[in-house]
């Protein structure tokens, strides 16, 4: 038996039902539950397919990633798809320009759930160095939901191989039973992520309620300021 059916096995134990320590490599007491969640989450874990496509300099290290020498077909996840309908895994690599991040918001909406995404690098993490540039967003997680960050400018192919082996940690811990951990079984479709509007400087369409808030208060301060000049010349 190998180290990795090992392991699983050794995960499904059930805290209450001691199993003898030699026998724990080759027998497993478990709930139903947990087996289910085991099973269902070990087949999605080791089969995530990444949706191909790069932003910047960070993607020359996620496709070194995919060769030979670092082969993340170790882990199930070899096949990166060009659509979004096939794939799970959204690896944003490199600097999200506001050009850009109205297709990686829409891309994001056409993956079907579930899916994960995975922002490489300081520019998708945050801007970057680039950070606060008049073309450049301040980190993709203000758009969509990111689940695991991977620092660096860039991160090394073990960096992003590192943060692959996160992602499937966090797969492995969502249950059946608690339902906020898989909300693509609630009831009805997935709620799209707004797709941001491209401006002079870009809108969060969340946020569009502020931003007439504020317009109309700055309209009724600038009518009262010309209405009391009005007053004070004797208009
Ligand atoms: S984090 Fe560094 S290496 Fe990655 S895209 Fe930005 S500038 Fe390039």
């Amino acid at each position: 038996m190998t180290n990795s059916n090992e392991n699983f096995l050794k995960e499904l134990h059930h805290p209450d039902v001691p199993v003898p320590e030699g026998m724990q490599s080759a027998v497993a007491v478990t709930s139903f539950g947990k087996l289910i969640d085991s099973i269902y989450n070990w087949g999605r874990r080791n089969s995530i397919w990444p949706m191909a496509f790069g932003l910047a300099c960070c993607a020359i290290e996620m496709i070194a990633t995919a060769s030979s020498r670092f082969d993340q077909a170790r882990f199930g996840m070899e096949v990166l798809r060009a659509s979004p309908r096939q794939a799970d895994l959204m690896i944003v690599s490199g600097t999200v320009t506001k050009k850009m991040v109205v297709p990686i918001v829409r891309l994001y909406n056409q993956m079907a759930e579930p899916k994960y995404v995975l922002a490489m690098g300081a520019c998708a993490i945050g801007g970057g160095p680039f950070k606060e540039g008049y073309n450049v967003v301040s980190g993709i997680d203000k758009y969509i939901p990111v689940d695991v960050y991977v620092p660096g400018c860039p991160p090394t192919p073990q960096a992003l191989l590192h943060g692959l082996i996160m992602m499937q940690k966090k797969i492995d811990g969502q249950s059946f039973g608690n339902r906020n951990s898989m909300p693509w079984y609630g009831r009805g479709p997935s709620e799209e992520v707004p797709v941001p509007v491209l401006g002079p400087d870009i809108v969060d369409p969340r946020q569009a309620y502020l931003l007439r808030r504020e317009a109309a208060a700055a309209i009724s301060a600038a009518e009262a300021e010309t209405a009391s000049g009005e007053a004070d010349s004797g208009v």
